[in-house]
């Protein structure tokens, strides 16, 4: 094997390789390989992804695709409207402390079905069955401060974001996130995948 160890990537490479791949997918030449035995059995011995990733469960927006990533290269989570929770969050501990992926994405995306459900609910006082609701009072709070007479179109454009951003500083607020961010090249990215262009928009 002559392929690095995954885990030797800083968090800017692992973002730069995200990228890279991401520029595949869109100019259609990704190079998503059929998986080689060896490669599999290398793997079952462990996993060294350099990349946690907390998408939707959107299945148009598949990670591994979207950024043109092997098997053990990325560590996915995925629930709708890429919100936060304790099994979540106990995930991505898993990834920090044990897996210690140099870089953590929370990949939204355009015409998501959970945000736009979170604006029914917080603009039209639409009624969501019970579990529904429970979810997307992870989103809610992100949406405080839009402005509800925008066209659709760019609420939905601005809340997508919003959720994105709110993922992101509940994440920066937890203690072990600061000390990780603080002690490690640890890094933490939003992300925003389009569903037209396949193309994902980091945020600064
Ligand atoms: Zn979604």
């Amino acid at each position: 094997m002559t392929t690095p160890k995954p885990h030797a990537y800083t968090a800017q490479e692992a973002l730069q390789r995200l990228k890279a791949g991401n520029q595949r997918f869109i100019s259609g030449q990704a190079c998503f390989p059929t998986v080689q035995k060896e490669v599999l059995a290398e793997l079952a011995k462990g996993q060294q992804p350099y990349a946690t990733i907390l998408g939707c469960s959107d299945s148009r927006v598949p990670p591994e695709l979207v950024f043109d990533a092997g098997f053990g290269e990325l560590f996915v989570i995925r629930v709708a409207g890429n919100v936060l929770g304790p099994s979540i969050l106990g995930t991505l501990q898993y990834a920090a402390t044990h897996l210690h992926t140099p870089l953590f994405i929370v990949m939204g995306h355009e015409g998501c079905g959970a945000v736009q459900a979170a604006i029914a609910t917080k603009f039209q006082g639409t009624q969501q069955k019970s579990r529904i609701n429970l979810l997307l009072e992870n989103i809610l709070p992100a949406l405080d401060g839009l402005d509800e007479k925008l066209a659709p179109d760019a609420l939905m454009h601005s809340a997508v974001e919003a959720n994105v951003r709110f993922t992101v500083r509940a994440l920066l607020e937890t203690p072990e996130a600061k000390a990780n961010l603080a002690n490690s090249d640890m890094m933490l990215v939003g992300a925003i995948y389009d569903l037209e262009s396949g193309c994902v928009r980091f945020l600064e």
